[in-house]
């Protein structure tokens, strides 16, 4: 497996001097103040968790208690401290607040710091730590709820593209593409599989998530997308069954399993392509490194 898929183009610059320039570009006081800010935004997703599949706007009210709809004040809302010094309970009713809220603002920061680390400071990083936190959201809503909102899917396939047209490592074709292939595919698995297995697989949110993460990835890493959502969904399904912890009518929720193969696409595509056998032998350079690359020529 190559880390580099286009060594050719750079080849006066070695992958070990290359990786000690990212190491020395993300200093120590970047990483932290990533995280802070990945954190920060972890605790809007929470409210976009618990507010859009209940239909309430992310912005009004300010975040109050969903037990005794107190508002909370800045010191309560600071994340993970707020709940650390708190015990994890609201400070006005007492009630006890899930510990997902502390793990969403932890698991964005650490999203965003792996995303720098990967992709360095660039207009390019921004879009993926956008994206990344929408699919972060997306599972949890769809684990919970089996749906996908809408306010996420659509604006995000508009995104997508203007990311295309203007920083992505892909061509505004190749996000329409994308989005045409990726809503396409599911759409008729969707249609069809009443007519094969009796009953609905998947649903129109699915078909619209894949559209989104095809106006990010273009068309082939969609598809790849698809091969590892449904390749690890079937592996969860069958393990889910074979331990009688879900009967056969339990719908799995496939939303999730989407978003995590776009998530391994973004940061191990080129390697995951290469490894599948040179299928995408084109397109596996431009996959995830093209920003490195714009980069290096850059320089
Ligand atoms: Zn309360």
């Amino acid at each position: 497996m190559k880390l580099f898929g286009n060594v050719g183009v750079r080849n006066d610059l070695s992958v070990c001097e290359w990786v000690h320039e990212k190491g020395t570009a993300v200093s120590g006081s970047i990483v932290v103040a990533t995280f802070v800010f990945g954190a920060m935004v972890g605790s809007f997703l929470n409210v976009c968790i618990h507010r859009l599949p209940r239909d309430l706007s992310v912005i009004l009210p300010s975040s109050h208690c969903p037990a005794c709809q107190t508002t909370l004040r800045v010191v309560d809302n600071i994340p993970f401290f707020s709940f650390l010094a708190l015990r994890g309970r609201c400070r006005y009713c007492n009630v006890k607040i899930s510990w997902r809220y502390p793990f969403v603002e932890a698991l964005n920061g650490l999203v965003y710091v792996v995303t720098v680390e990967k992709f360095g400071l660039e207009s390019v990083t921004l879009v993926y730590a956008l994206l990344l936190s929408a699919l972060i959201v997306v599972i949890f809503i769809d684990f919970d709820y089996q749906i996908i909102p809408n306010e996420i899917t659509f604006p995000g396939m508009l995104l997508g593209f203007l990311s295309a047209v203007t920083v992505l490592p892909i061509s505004w074709q190749d996000s329409v593409g994308g989005l045409l292939c990726g809503g396409g595919v599911l759409f008729f698995v969707v249609w069809i599989s009443p007519y094969i297995f009796g009953r609905e697989g998947m649903g129109m949110g699915d078909v619209k998530l894949l559209a989104m993460l095809g106006a990010f990835l273009g068309w082939k890493a969609t598809l790849f997308t698809l091969l590892l959502a449904s390749f690890s969904g079937a592996m969860v399904g069958l393990i889910l069954l074979a331990t009688k912890l879900i009967t056969r009518r339990e719908p799995i929720p496939f939303g999730p399993f989407l978003a995590l193969g776009g998530v391994m696409v973004i940061f191990f595509g080129e390697g995951l392509i290469e490894w599948y056998g040179g299928l995408f032998e084109v397109e596996s350079s431009r996959l995830g490194e093209g920003p490195t690359l714009v980069n290096y020529e850059i320089r």
